[in-house]
């Protein structure tokens, strides 16, 4: 099957003055689309040919496809994590973020620190683990996601270069310091329902 790059749920300039156009027209309209176009080189004659995205990441042995199929997949899951509309976690979602982490200002520490502390490139997470039903923060490097792992993604970070050295340069800090005015905690909230819903 043909991957397609999925459409920005904004509009380019929606997350301004956090993160700008022209660093989403680079990193949707050239690095994400390099990711899918490279899946789709690379699936060719290949027992992946039909295969959804989902099943080249869990399945694929360590390489080049497994490293584009990855990014192609952490970076719809990116857009997703994002929002102009800043809106907080609330209810059974929220007591959850009080339970394990303290308070949502106490995550808020951990998953910067944790992206600050990423040497390289890489991904921050947040998960929830099937086996406990504990959220925890996960990093990962280079393309490499949670879903392996038997942890479920709520929520993620990007802390590849390319996420922020048009608004940032070299300054980490600074983009998660603006990150944290634009997730979609509504997303993170359906993820850790479907998952509430599916152990019920
Ligand atoms: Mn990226």
């Amino acid at each position: 099957m043909k991957h397609e790059l999925p459409e920005l749920p904004f509009s380019e300039n929606a997350l301004e003055p956090h993160i700008s156009a022209e660093t989403l027209r680079f990193h949707h309209g050239k690095h994400h689309r390099a990711y899918v176009n490279e899946v789709n080189q690379l699936i060719r004659g290949t027992q992946f040919e039909t295969a959804q995205l989902e099943e080249i990441v869990m399945t694929a042995s360590d390489g080049p496809l497994f490293n584009q199929a990855a990014q192609a997949w952490n970076h719809s899951f990116l857009w997703q994590s994002l929002s102009p509309e800043g809106k907080q976690p609330q209810g059974q979602f929220l007591a959850a973020i009080h339970k394990d982490f303290g308070s949502l200002e106490k995550f808020q520490q951990e998953f910067s620190k944790a992206a600050i502390n990423q040497f390289g490139s890489g991904w921050v997470w947040l998960v929830r683990n099937h086996s406990d039903g504990k959220l925890l923060i996960e990093a990962t490097s280079n393309a490499k996601n949670p879903l392996r792992a038997g942890l479920t993604p709520l929520l993620v970070c990007d802390v590849w270069e390319h996420a922020y050295y048009i608004d940032y340069r070299n300054e980490r800090a600074k983009y998660l310091k603006a990150l944290s005015s634009v997730l979609n905690w509504d997303f993170a909230a359906s993820n850790f329902e479907s998952i509430v819903t599916l152990a019920a």
